[in-house]
């Protein structure tokens, strides 16, 4: 059984690697030590590039270069409809990229190209183009105050932003911060997940040919504790914006908090339920479920990691999820037959293996999957387990795999209850036909984003985020895109002044 089809790096022309360098004020640079790390194509588990690591010493090159650009240089302060055609210019040049992009995610973080190539790059592109629409309609309001003042707020640029990512969406994290922070006038200090740097730096190297000037948009590749910690810490930063595991995330607030006291915005995980019920079709639904653990191999924060479904279909459920799970195809990303790639790298690989074993131990009932598949590569089956209990840790904790857990469940109130039964609040699916149901369970499950007959249904303008440990904060739509500005209030008297 070779996951690989046995065409893992010969039928596909593979991305030329042409950017591995720091982007620090609009060159690609050696970082200060000379140290390099690798990256890894899990798909072979071979080395793909040696990539620059960026640490302290280099965010805090970067930060000056961005500090600069924003203290003296033409982006924050060109009219936002200059900006915004550079923006648009840059949206265009990375359509004209997508599957040199699309291929660069696949051998680094094992995407489905095709996804990649009709999704996820495109949604680059788009998210840009959504973000530069705004820009020339950033403005405050006219005050009535009580007394006789005029009183107006003008909204600012919030500063030089520092953007840490994960490696799950290299490329729409990438654009969901970098976008809005460009469009409200700041300049950033963007650094990659280990385990993905290269599309970033593509993506950085396309800004500069846009025209975005030096200093604005700066990239730094490295590890977390080393240059992470240096923008989470750095007193020259005004905003931290960060995605990844709660863990990180209270460190970088508690380094914001200890620093300079720079806001924070926090994206972090999720064990989003998905609450099945008896009016529904039972096949779609089903078909809905595997998608929601499934897509992107689990490593998505808002998988439906949890489902439950009501008794009266349950049985039938539980036949057509697994019948379907046993036909889902796990392979190659570069194969358009692939359903799914391999896990992300060796860690999250050993990590999810040893989650199931401990569901095995903890005494759930593995209906499917649980297994690598094949010898190379970090390929996991889809692995789904039943007769679980809401205390257990493969229910309690973001596994980020292709591991899902099913319940029974009787009364609307019990899967409001199963449903909201976690730390986290990021993301939700219901499944029904009835309205009142919908609208009920909707306002009852506190999260971020609640999907009604469907899932990861996202667009530019739908804000997501998290509600409890899965943060604050939201990406996309405008409220993103007022994380990077803030409100100055002018006030003067209309007549003499009183005092
Ligand atoms: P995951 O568990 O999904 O890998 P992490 O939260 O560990 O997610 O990583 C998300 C991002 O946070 C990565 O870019 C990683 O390098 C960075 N990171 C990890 N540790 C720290 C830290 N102590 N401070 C700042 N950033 C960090």
């Amino acid at each position: 059984n070779d996951p690989t089809n046995g065409h893992a790096t010969s039928s596909f022309k593979l991305p030329s690697i042409n950017f591995t360098k720091l982007f620090i004020n609009g060159q690609f640079v050696h970082s200060i030590s000379g140290k390099e790390f690798e990256t890894i194509d899990p798909r072979t588990e071979e080395v793909i590039a040696k990539v620059s690591e960026g640490r302290k010493e280099d965010i805090d090159v970067a930060v000056k270069a961005a500090r600069a650009a924003f203290d003296h240089g033409p982006w924050p302060r060109m009219p936002g409809a200059e900006r915004a055609k550079i923006m648009m210019k840059w949206a265009d040049i990375i359509d004209q990229n997508i599957e040199e992009l699309a291929a660069l995610d696949t051998i680094d973080a094992g995407k489905l190209y095709n996804w990649g190539k009709t999704v996820d790059i495109p949604g680059v592109a788009n998210t840009i183009r959504y973000y530069a629409g705004v820009a020339d309609k950033i403005h405050g309001e006219v005050l009535k105050p009580s007394r006789e003042l005029h009183a107006y707020t003008l909204m600012e640029p919030i500063g030089v932003v520092g953007h840490i990512i994960p490696w799950n969406f290299p490329s729409a994290m990438f654009a969901v911060k970098v976008a809005p922070t460009l469009a409200a006038g700041c300049t950033l200090v963007l650094k990659p997940a280990e385990q993905t740097p290269l599309s970033a730096l593509f993506y950085a190297h396309l800004a500069k040919q846009a025209g975005i000037p030096d200093g604005v948009l700066n990239v730094v590749p490295g590890f977390g504790p080393t240059a992470g910690a240096a923008i989470s810490s750095h007193m020259d930063i005004d905003k931290v914006s960060f995605t990844g595991s709660t863990e990180v995330g209270r460190e970088v607030m508690q380094a914001a908090a200890r620093s300079n006291l720079k806001p924070v915005s926090l994206e972090l995980g999720g064990k989003s339920p998905l609450v099945i019920f008896d009016d529904a079709d039972v096949d779609k639904a089903a078909e809905l479920a595997l998608l929601g653990i499934l897509y992107n191999k689990g490593e998505i924060c808002v998988a439906s990691s949890r489902v439950f479904v009501q008794e009266g279909i349950y049985d039938e459920f539980e036949k057509k999820l697994v019948e379907k799970a046993k036909a889902w195809v796990v392979g190659d990303p570069f194969d358009p037959k692939s359903q799914q790639g391999p896990q992300v790298d060796k860690k999250q690989f050993e990590k999810i293996i040893s989650y199931i074993e401990h569901g095995k131990r903890e005494g759930a009932t593995l209906l499917t999957g649980g297994k690598r598949v094949g010898g190379k590569g970090y390929y996991i089956e889809p692995t789904i387990f039943s007769n679980v209990k809401e205390d257990m840790v493969i229910v309690q904790d973001e596994i980020f795999g292709p591991v899902m857990s099913l319940k029974k469940f009787k009364s609307i109130e019990e899967g409001i209850r199963s449903a909201n039964n976690t730390k986290y609040g990021l993301a939700a699916g219901i499944v029904t036909k009835n309205l009142d149901t919908a609208n009920t369970v909707s306002r009852s499950i506190r999260a971020g984003i609640v999907w009604i007959n469907c899932y990861f249904a996202f667009g530019n303008d739908i804000p997501y985020g998290g509600y409890k440990m899965s943060g604050f904060g939201r990406d996309f739509g405008l409220e993103a895109l007022h994380k990077y500005l803030q409100v100055k209030s002018v006030v003067t008297p209309i007549y003499n002044s009183p005092w």
